[in-house]
């Protein structure tokens, strides 16, 4: 761990090129750095702003050699670069996250038992490395969710089981993939919270969020959450626990469930979350730019939030009407003054894919919810 501050004009790595490495570039590019993403994908959405792409796998060592050589600093936007990759680059450069950070939140057998290990809350599980495994559940599991332990996003890889029989047929589709067989809970809400931590073990969380999804997948954010003080505060805590307990120097989410009153923790992100994005425009210092400072030894900058807010996902189903592919019609956002709108640049809109959000901002958190949720309805967000 160094003390030097890692200033601009100086190059910072990416790892990862989708929209969370695309507001990093931005942040960092504000803020006078440069930088470099790593990511395969020839469009990704980072890389097109970013000085330089390395359009390469993330185990080309060669690649991650001459990477390596160029930076100042590597961070990652994406939890599922191979923590092996991590730890080579880490030879040369400090990259923060760490490897054994990263390793524990994107496996969730490792991610659940840290949990458990640390005395951290979280919901009946069970790891399901074989058949057997799953014949010697308990049953009180029942109704449950398979997860597979890896790979897993936007409720992908998942299923809902209701029996041994049902867990059985549907850890033969996932193939022999290593799954957690959690207990389908019956959720109050869902909130989250996103930190920074610093090398120097300083955290800045912050404000909690409530979060509403659809078919799995984040599609409304609000922020404050609408609960108690206390709440809030216990998810900021425990989310500060978790970072520190990782020796986390970054930006990470921690998403909870909240079950008759208590809170749980339901996974965590070792990168800038999804519900995050309201801190972009509603947030004295927003989620990236504390990676940015974070990774490069900066002091964090102020969490506080000045504005509530209300962040809404744009998914690529917005792009279809009926079988025809069309732009939607933002001038029904551009005519509501409090309300900011941020496309990533994806060349191709498929439903369910991330393509965009909007976050309105105001003084009166009722207003900016009525506001918020008739953009959606506007602008053809159907509810489920
Ligand atoms: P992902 O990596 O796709 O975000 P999550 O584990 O967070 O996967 O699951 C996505 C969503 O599915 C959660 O935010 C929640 O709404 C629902 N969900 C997941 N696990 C459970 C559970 N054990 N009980 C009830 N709902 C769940
Ligand atoms: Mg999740």
């Amino acid at each position: 761990m160094s003390s030097t501050m890692i200033l601009p004009p100086a190059t910072l790595g990416m790892l990862g090129g989708g929209q969370l490495g695309r507001f990093f570039v931005t942040a960092a590019h504000e803020m006078g750095y440069q930088v470099w993403v790593l990511d395969p994908d020839k469009n990704s959405p980072a890389a097109q702003i970013a000085e330089r792409h390395f359009c390469v796998s993330y185990d080309d060592y060669a690649a991650l050699d001459e990477f390596a050589n160029g930076c100042a600093a590597i961070t990652t936007e994406f939890e599922n670069v191979p923590a092996a990759t991590l730890d080579y680059l880490a030879k040369f450069v400090p990259v923060r996250p760490s490897a054994a950070a990263v390793a524990v939140c994107q496996n969730r057998i490792a991610e659940k038992s840290f949990l458990r290990d640390n005395g951290l809350p979280h919901g009946p599980f069970a790891a399901i490395n074989c058949e057997d495994d799953i014949r010697n559940a308990d049953l009180a599991l029942f109704p449950a969710i398979l997860k597979v332990a890896r790979f897993g996003y936007d409720g992908k890889g998942q299923v809902t089981v209701n029996n041994r029989e049902e867990a059985l047929l549907a850890f033969g589709q996932f193939k022999g993939e290593h799954c957690v067989l959690e207990q389908r809970l019956t959720l109050d809400y869902e909130v989250s919270v996103v930190l920074a931590r610093d090398e120097r073990g300083q955290v800045q969380c912050f404000p909690t969020g409530e979060n509403q999804h659809t078919k799995g997948i984040l599609d409304v954010s609000i922020v404050p959450a609408r609960t108690t003080g206390c709440v809030r505060g216990e998810a900021e805590e425990v989310a500060a626990r978790i970072a520190e307990k990782l020796g986390y120097i970054g930006t990470m989410g921690v998403e909870f469930f909240i079950c008759r009153g208590q809170l749980i923790v339901n996974e965590m992100a070792p990168r800038p979350h999804n519900s995050g994005h309201y801190t972009i425009d509603a947030c004295v210092t927003n989620q990236f730019e504390q990676q940015v400072r974070a990774l490069c030894g900066l002091p964090l900058g102020e969490a506080r939030a000045h504005s509530a807010s209300v962040m809404v996902n744009l998914l690529g189903d917005l792009w279809y009407d009926g079988e025809t592919y069309r732009e939607p019609d933002w001038t029904t956002l551009y005519a509501i003054p409090n309300l900011k709108l941020h496309l990533y640049g994806k060349h191709h809109a498929r439903p369910g894919r991330k393509m965009g959000h909007f976050t309105v901002i105001g003084d009166n958190a009722e207003a900016v919810q009525k506001t918020a949720l008739a953009a959606r309805a506007a602008i053809g967000i159907k509810d489920e």
